[in-house]
């Protein structure tokens, strides 16, 4: 067994970079949405698919892209209707292109991609990115509607002679949801049971991640109490919006996330005003059971003598995937004596985690790479000294082994102290409501 952490200096990633990784991410991750929306919400179902189109022969004008914009007379006043061109970026073109393809004059297409590009990165357009036109007979670009998601839009309009660009919102319709629901079996199962859209169940799921470990905290007679906006567009439901409010009130554990709006943007803080983003998951494995717990005194199972365990040991089929419980870098991979094949990831704020026991190591994990939380580093086993297939999940911070429980139920960023008054006052409110519910699920019934 290893009884002290390896001590390793040098590996402590600044604030900075985490900062700029869970940027990245989130970055990513908004893209993705957004596609996501763009390509196959916004898009109805009768317009061919983003394929399909690709698989139309394109022609891009190339004549109309040489074609010198026409030294013009002073605007007149237009009385002919506007006709609406609509299409997608496609692939290997500018934006200039498309609306050329389009039917926009090169003068007024560059004109009003001059005020676009004030928002948008016009290099980096999307393949499939749509646009929508209205456009005069000789070319002249009207209006240019560039949609970001399923509800927001940038629009270049034509004013005096040039264009602007705002960005603006489509009005949805909101509706309040609110119901408790008793726990049996998973999530989804319980809130169908419930008579509630399953499809609520991700976003609540997001919400709880860091709290609630459903693989393990969630018991039978538990109850969720949530309050939250559904919205629908032209009276096509759209998505859930945001979260009045979540209770959690489970026999394990007790969990809650209430919406602050924070610089324009919506986070989401538990009752006593901690932020629900945890920085490590609950646990590093779906595990049937914990074998051995966190002791500094316990009877070896191979040496029947007593000696310390100062890490939880996880019991769980071989082949089981293990994940990163947090953000870090591998500073260790390989056989080490008793521990059989191990991995030790060191994290911000002077912790390390060990993953010891492993079968088989990631393909491609190497010593000096970065991970993120929930990547895959392995999978359970038996090497080493060990009994049977299990993880031994060690945690240690600043040189000393710790019992894991306080790295893995480590609390979110408080609430930030000027906002907190508000959000106390606003919680009571919300938690009366939610706590006035009658429950939804007991016995099977749908009262
Ligand atoms: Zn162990």
């Amino acid at each position: 067994m290893f009884d002290k952490p390896l001590y390793l200096r040098g590996f402590q990633p600044s604030r900075r970079r985490r900062f700029e990784a869970v940027g990245a991410v989130l970055f990513v991750a908004t893209i993705a949405t957004v596609n996501y929306l763009v390509f196959f919400r916004s898009n109805d179902l009768i317009e061919p698919s983003l394929d399909q189109r690709l698989a139309l022969t394109v022609e891009v004008p190339e004549a109309a892209a040489t074609e010198s914009p026409a030294p013009r007379e002073p605007e007149p006043v237009r009385t002919e209707p506007l006709r609406v061109e609509e299409g997608v970026v496609m692939r290997g073109e500018t934006a200039t292109q498309t609306l050329l393809r389009l039917g926009a004059s090169p003068a007024s297409a560059a004109a009003a991609l001059n005020a676009l590009g004030d928002q948008v990165n016009l290099r980096a357009l999307r393949v499939g990115q749509k646009v929508v036109l209205e456009i005069g007979s000789d070319g002249t670009i009207a209006t240019l509607t560039f949609p970001l998601d399923v509800t927001h839009y940038l629009e270049v309009a034509r004013s005096d002679g040039g264009y602007t660009c705002a960005r603006k919102e489509v009005e949805t319709q909101k509706e309040l949801v609110q119901f408790a629901c008793m726990i049996r079996g998973s999530l989804y199962a319980s809130l169908e049971r419930c008579g509630v859209d399953r499809d609520l169940a991700p976003v609540l799921l997001d919400l709880l991640e860091g709290q609630v470990d459903f693989f393990t905290d969630s018991r039978r007679g538990d109850v969720i109490r949530v309050s939250v906006e559904r919205e629908s567009l032209d009276g096509k439901f759209l998505r859930y919006g945001r979260v009045r409010g979540l209770l959690y009130e489970g026999k394990v554990v007790t969990a809650s996330a209430f919406p602050v709006e924070v610089g324009g943007t919506v986070e989401y803080y538990d009752a006593d005003g901690r932020s629900v983003e945890r920085a490590f998951r609950r646990s590093p494995v779906k595990y049937t059971r914990i074998s051995s717990d966190f002791s500094l005194r316990r009877l070896h199972p191979i040496l029947h003598a007593y000696t310390p365990h100062r890490a939880v040991d996880y019991a769980a089929p071989r082949g089981t995937p293990v994940h990163a419980v947090g953000d870090g870098k591998v500073v260790f991979k390989g056989p080490k004596g008793a521990a059989g094949r191990m991995v030790v990831l060191q994290h911000e704020g002077g912790w390390q985690t060990y993953y010891a026991h492993l079968d088989k190591f990631a393909k491609d994990l190497q010593v000096g790479d970065r991970v993120t939380k929930g990547t895959f580093l392995g999978t359970v086993g038996s090497s080493g000294r060990a009994t049977g297939p299990h993880l031994h999940f060690a945690v240690a911070r600043e040189g000393r082994f710790v019992h894991p429980r306080s790295l893995l139920t480590s609390a979110g960023q408080p609430i930030p102290r000027e906002l907190e008054p508000e959000f106390k006052t606003g919680v009571a409110h919300v938690v009366g409501e939610l706590k006035a519910l009658s429950i939804r699920g007991v016995d099977g019934s749908r009262s």
